[in-house]
């Protein structure tokens, strides 16, 4: 999605069934089309539109998409300030978006646990990249979406406001690193990874 290539993932039962979406950036109508025409398509319902932080890239249709599904948005406490600033965000790097203001309808925290068709997801928190970024780990999947925290043989980056670099090598080595190491990580950007492989590979960890 948008031009800073941020992975929307759409995780679903099967036709008909239900879905949850974490990190919907779609900045463009053909974007939106993209995540609408595979949900309508399918049937889905939409359980859960989760975010793993309020940068402009990964939450600009989050506010739209809760509002043409019904659905609460869920992101980390913290990220209320980045949320609201939204404009700001893409001011800061020319981009013009048609986005609505976006609030935190259901703060997550770490520990909380997300019900969704048997696979109860749960919160962690991650902070560094941002101060409240969240990862999602699905167990029965054994997949963690990890936002930008961690990404095949990188990290996110810590110089915009509120990041910390230490404060982000701490989130994944004791968050991410302790997962079981087949667990698929499904990044911000670029491709999955696991974590036995960011274990031997990132240079950064
Ligand atoms: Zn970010």
């Amino acid at each position: 999605m948008n031009p800073f290539g941020m992975n929307c993932y759409v995780m679903w039962t099967g036709p008909g069934g239900q879905c949850i979406i974490v990190d919907p950036g779609m900045m463009s109508q053909s974007e939106k089309d993209m995540i609408t025409s595979f949900v309508d398509g399918n049937n889905l319902t939409v359980k859960h539109i989760l975010l793993t932080h309020c940068h402009v890239d990964h939450a600009c249709a989050a506010r739209w998409l809760s509002m043409r599904y019904g659905v609460p948005v869920q992101a980390g406490a913290k990220e209320d300030m980045i949320a609201t600033l939204m404009p700001a965000q893409a001011d800061r790097f020319g981009l013009k978006i048609d986005s609505e203001p976006l609030s935190i309808d259901i703060v997550l925290a770490q520990g909380d646990e997300i019900d969704f068709a048997g696979e109860t997801i749960q919160v962690l928190e991650t902070p560094g990249h941002s101060p409240g970024s969240l990862s999602f780990y699905c167990p029965s999947s054994s997949v963690v979406f990890t936002g930008d925290a961690v990404f095949q043989s990188s990290i996110g980056r810590t110089d915009l406001p509120g990041g910390s670099y230490n404060v982000l090598i701490n989130s994944i080595k004791e968050q991410i690193l302790t997962l079981p190491a087949e667990t698929v990580i499904a990044p911000g950007h670029g491709d999955t990874t696991t974590v036995a492989d960011e274990k031997v590979y990132n240079p950064y960890l």
